[in-house]
């Protein structure tokens, strides 16, 4: 049997953003914990400025970085008053980080910088390589914030856990 991650696995290398790992809006936490405190009535989702909250299954919100880019407003955290979203719950609004998967055009030897440009942070660089310059992620900058996402022309990029992105690479 393939495992769930496998599965994630596959899918990322294709290049798609996988649906099977819930990612959670910023300052979430525990998922057990998130989900226990949830009480579904997706305030959040209608909260958020920049639009990257959607329902899931009618259910629970998730972050979905195709839309957009998380600016850590905090707008979601204040409109929640079961408090399943909360500053306390974690230190880190979340623990997301990028992912570059090989649909990546400059892997091809295809000119694009555009994941470079829009990244707030400096976190993807260029490195050269024979047949054409490829993107280098910084995870330590990485904030997962998703801004790099929907720009690439491929979809070569997830937002991922920190724990599952970076393995077996
Ligand atoms: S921090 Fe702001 S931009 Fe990010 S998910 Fe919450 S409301 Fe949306
Ligand atoms: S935007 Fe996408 S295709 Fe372009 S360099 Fe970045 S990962 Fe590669
Ligand atoms: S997720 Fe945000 S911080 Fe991380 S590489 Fe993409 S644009 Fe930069």
């Amino acid at each position: 049997m393939v495992s769930a991650p496998s599965l994630q696995r596959r899918a990322f290398l294709r290049g798609r953003q996988t649906l099977e790992t819930p990612l959670r809006p910023p300052w979430a936490g525990d998922e057990g914990v998130f989900l226990d405190a949830c009480t579904s009535c997706l305030a959040c989702v209608a909260a958020c400025p920049a639009g990257v909250l959607v329902e899931r299954d009618g259910r629970h919100p998730v972050f979905d970085p195709r839309r957009g880019e998380c600016t850590f407003c905090a707008a979601c955290v204040e409109a929640c008053a079961p408090h399943a979203l909360d500053f306390g719950r974690a230190e880190q609004p979340w623990q997301l980080k990028a992912e570059i998967g090989n649909a990546c055009l400059a892997q091809r030897g295809v000119v694009c910088l555009s994941c470079r440009d829009v990244c707030g942070e400096a976190a993807i660089r260029f490195r050269p390589a024979p047949g054409g310059a490829r993107p280098d992620l910084d995870r330590e900058r990485c904030t997962g914030c998703g801004a790099c996402v929907g720009v690439c022309p491929t979809a070569a990029i997830v937002v991922a856990p920190a724990q599952e992105a970076g393995r077996e690479r």
